[in-house]
C-alpha cells in the first residue's frame, strides 16, 4: 500500500482521534525502524515508552511466541504460570507485597483508585474518599482517570467526571497539607510528570508529602506508568526519591510492546481488594505476562539499569550543547527538551521524521523516551539528526 492510500484508508475506517505524523512504520529492530518505502529511522520514542527492549528483541520475541504457541489465554477463572512468574518478579524486585494485572495505564490507575476508596472506607469511614492529585498531572483517559488528571483541557466535553478528586499545585506543601484533612484516602502522583511536560518533582517535596501521608494514614500512590520499568535508570523512579509508596502503578514499558498494566500494593493495601471486588477478562494474559517476565529478567541483568542511567546522562549532556536548546530535564532516559522561544517541538518532530529520526513531544517540549536497549551507535545517529534539525530550524527562525 502506498502512503497516500494508507492515509486515505485510515481516515475512511478509523475514528479521527489522533493527529498523526506523516509516517507509517512497517518493521523495526532495536531502536531502528523502517517505513513502507524502506526509509530508515532512529526511534527516540519507543512507542511512547512501550518498547523497552526495542523492536523485536530476540529474547522477548522468543518468550512471547513460545507462550503464544503454548497457551494464549484462559481467563482468571483458572491458574496459569506466566502471571504468577510476572507478579513474583515484580514483588521480589520491589519489596511490594501483591500485584493485580490489567491491560493499560489508565486501568492500573483505576485499580489504585478502587484500593484507595475501599481502604479509606474500611479504616476511616465512608466520608474518607477523596483522592488528591497534582495540577498538570496525567493519569489516563477513562472518566475516573480524567478526573484524577489535573489538566482541565482533558476534562472538556466529558462532564460529569467521577467525583472525589482534588488537585493541588506540585511543590505547594501547604496546599497538600490542607487537602489531607480527613476527607482524603490517598494521594496519587507522577514523580516525573510525563505528558505534563517532563517535570520532575522536587525530592524534598515528595518526601514531605510521604511524611504527611504516613502521619495521617493516607495512602501514597505513585503513577509510574511512564517512569517505571527502568525508564529513569532505576527499576522504579521512587527508588531515587527515597520514599516507600503504598501503591504503585505500571504499564507502558512493562510488557515490552504488549498491553499490560499492573497495580503493585504493599502489605497494608495488598489485601484491600478481596474476592469479587475487582477483575479483568484479559488481566494477567499469559502472552502479555511472558513479555513482562522477559522485560523484568533483562532489566535485572548486571549493568542494565546503570547503562540506562549512563545513556541518559550522555544524551542530556550532548543535547544541552545543541542550538535552540534552553534546558534539558528529566531522569534517566525520560528527557524533555525546552526549546528557545520561537522554536516549536512539533516542527522538531516533523522535521525529525523527514531526516530519519523519531522524536516525541510533551506540551511545548521535545520529549525523548528511547528504547532502554538503544546502542551507542543508534543514539549517536539520532543525536546527529536532532542537531541537524535544530540547526535548520534555528536558521529559519533567524532568517
Ligand atoms: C500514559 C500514561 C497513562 C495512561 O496509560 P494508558 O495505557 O494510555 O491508559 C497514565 N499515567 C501516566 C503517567 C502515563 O504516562
Amino acid at each position: 500500500m502506498d502512503f497516500e492510500t494508507v492515509k486515505q484508508q485510515s481516515g475512511r475506517y478509523v475514528m479521527d482521534t489522533y493527529a498523526r505524523f506523516d509516517l507509517c512504520l512497517v518493521k523495526g529492530k532495536n531502536a531502528t525502524a523502517w517505513d513502507e518505502s524502506g526509509k530508515q529511522y532512529v526511534d527516540f520514542g519507543s512507542g511512547i515508552g512501550v518498547n523497552s527492549l526495542g523492536y523485536c528483541d530476540e529474547g522477548w520475541t522468543a518468550a512471547v511466541t513460545k507462550q503464544a504457541c503454548t497457551l494464549q489465554h484462559t481467563s482468571n477463572l483458572y491458574y496459569t504460570l506466566p502471571y504468577i512468574e510476572a507478579a513474583k518478579a515484580l514483588c521480589e524486585s520491589t519489596g511490594m507485597d501483591k500485584v493485580f494485572f490489567c491491560n493499560s495505564g489508565a486501568e492500573a490507575n483505576e485499580g489504585a483508585v478502587k484500593i484507595a476508596r475501599r481502604y479509606g472506607a474500611l479504616h476511616h469511614g465512608k466520608d474518607c474518599r477523596n483522592i488528591v492529585t497534582l495540577v498538570n498531572s496525567f493519569h489516563g483517559r477513562t472518566l475516573t482517570t480524567l478526573a484524577a488528571t489535573g489538566q482541565q483541557v482533558f476534562h472538556e466535553h466529558f462532564l460529569p467526571l467521577t467525583e472525589g478528586f482534588v488537585s493541588v499545585p506540585a511543590g505547594d506543601l501547604g496546599a497538600m497539607d490542607a487537602a489531607l484533612d480527613g476527607s482524603a484516602c490517598a494521594v496519587l502522583l507522577e514523580l516525573v510528570q510525563g505528558e505534563g511536560g517532563v517535570v520532575p518533582l522536587d525530592k524534598e517535596y515528595v518526601q514531605a508529602v510521604a511524611d504527611l501521608c504516613r502521619q495521617r494514614d493516607v495512602l501514597l500512590m505513585l503513577d509510574e506508568v511512564q517512569t517505571g520499568v527502568g525508564r529513569t535508570g532505576t527499576l522504579f523512579a521512587y527508588e531515587q526519591y527515597g520514599v516507600k509508596p503504598n501503591v504503585v502503578t505500571a504499564a507502558k514499558g512493562l510488557g515490552g510492546g504488549l498491553p499490560i498494566g499492573a497495580v503493585l500494593a504493599d502489605e497494608k493495601t495488598g489485601g484491600v481488594l478481596s474476592r469479587g471486588l475487582h477483575g479483568s477478562t484479559f488481566g494477567g494474559n499469559p502472552v502479555a505476562c511472558a513479555g513482562a517476565c522477559e522485560v523484568l529478567k533483562r532489566l535485572a541483568g548486571p549493568g542494565f539499569l546503570s547503562d540506562v542511567a549512563r545513556k541518559g546522562r550522555l544524551m542530556k549532556q550532548r543535547i544541552s550543547a545543541m542550538p535552540g536548546v534552553k534546558e534539558v530535564r528529566g531522569l534517566g532516559m525520560m528527557l524533555g527538551i525546552v526549546l528557545e522561544d520561537g522554536l516549536s517541538a512539533v516542527d522538531v518532530a516533523a522535521k525529525g521524521i523527514q531526516n530519519g529520526a523519531i522524536f516525541l513531544t510533551a506540551k511545548t517540549l521535545v520529549r525523548l523516551l528511547p528504547p532502554l536497549t538503544i546502542t551507542d551507535e543508534e543514539m549517536e545517529r539520532g543525536l546527529q539528526v536532532l542537531e541537524t534539525v535544530l540547526t535548520q530550524l534555528q536558521k529559519e527562525k533567524d532568517a
